[in-house]
């Protein structure tokens, strides 16, 4: 139709600019008014010969009911054709041509490029305990995420300024660490606790009957709820010798009663927590620190030369009748 248009007002000296072409096909319209580049190739070029004929916008939509050129291409009856109007008359004049705009959907239209898009997504595997060495900065710098976050969703009244951290905002920074390190360590135990309420026989720590506590932490199950411990000594937190974190809680035990030794610091360990294997990480953090390498270090020792004759034999006439002075 464009190359029609196009040759036919060259031919006619008319001016394109006064020249408006209908089409019924909202799709033909709808490629029209898209990019090109968004386009398939065949599409496209087709789109980009139409619109360097005729501008995009003096190409109008008209619907079925004004389109005379309906009732020849899709057929009529004759009685309905005698009567017509809009067949014998043509459409109405340009001041009564009906001013509309097509709103086309770009996602209805077909032959659009498909844009692949892909998504990756990342699980982090990324130990966040790594990167500190102090089980106490540790669990302040989660506290004071935990802050930011709650805050930012809480509304102004309800937001904490203080500069202080609350023991609960610390204990519920242990709580995180402990659920994301199981969660990364003990996947297996939580998931059979979670569906069968029992770990399964083949998987290990099956002995120890854990349990799960409010927070959703696993921990032993043991034998000592009437004997009125507390509850963390009835049920140690389970966690996993290999992991930094259990290397920062016993080197933070280690540091905090004043460089405990290896079986101290077994004691203080099993009130809280119960790792599997922990007496070897305990000697380790122990023998490696500095500190204690400096206090208990060996001093080194000489061999001693002979003593004199003088010293150790009895005195042949009188006690002292020879005498020396070591220095
Ligand atoms: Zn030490």
């Amino acid at each position: 139709m464009s190359k029609l248009l196009s040759t036919v007002s060259r031919e006619l000296n008319i001016d394109l600019k006064d020249v408006f072409a209908w089409s019924d096909s909202t799709i033909a319209l709808g490629w029209i008014n898209t990019s090109p580049h968004r386009l398939k190739t065949y599409v496209a070029n087709r789109v980009v010969s139409i619109v360097d004929r005729i501008p995009a916008n003096h190409l109008r939509h008209v619907s079925s009911p004004d389109n005379p050129a309906d009732l020849g291409s899709r057929g009529t009856t004759a009685g309905v054709l005698v009567k017509s109007q809009l067949w014998w008359s043509g459409p109405q004049p340009p001041d009564y041509w009906p001013v509309q705009k097509l709103q086309i959907q770009t996602t209805s239209i077909p032959d659009m490029k498909s844009t692949a898009l892909t998504i990756e997504t990342h699980q982090p595997n990324e130990d966040i305990t790594s990167r500190f060495s102090s089980f106490s900065r540790l669990i302040r710098v989660i506290s004071w995420m935990y802050r930011f976050i709650n805050n930012a969703r809480s509304k102004l009244p309800d937001r904490v300024f203080s500069s202080q951290l609350s023991v609960q905002e610390l204990q519920a920074s242990e709580t995180v660490l402990f659920k994301l390190h199981q969660q990364h360590f003990m996947s297996k135990q939580l998931a059979s606790l979670k569906t069968k309420m029992a770990v399964s026989v083949s998987i290990p720590l099956h002995s120890l009957h854990p349990i799960l506590d409010c927070h959703g932490i696993l921990r032993v199950g043991g034998r000592l709820p009437q004997s009125g411990l507390s509850y963390n000594q009835c049920h140690p937190v389970i966690l996993h010798k290999k992991a930094h974190l259990s290397k920062l809680i016993v080197h933070h035990l280690h540091t905090d009663y004043f460089h405990a030794g290896p079986t101290l610091l077994m004691g203080l360990l099993a009130q809280c927590y119960y790792m599997i294997g922990a007496r070897r990480l305990v000697r380790n953090i122990s023998r490696n620190c500095v500190v204690c390498q400096k206090t208990y270090a060996r001093t080194s020792s000489e061999i001693m030369g002979e003593l004199p004759s003088a010293r150790i034999m009895p005195a042949p006439v009188h006690p002292f009748l020879a005498t020396s002075t070591c220095y």
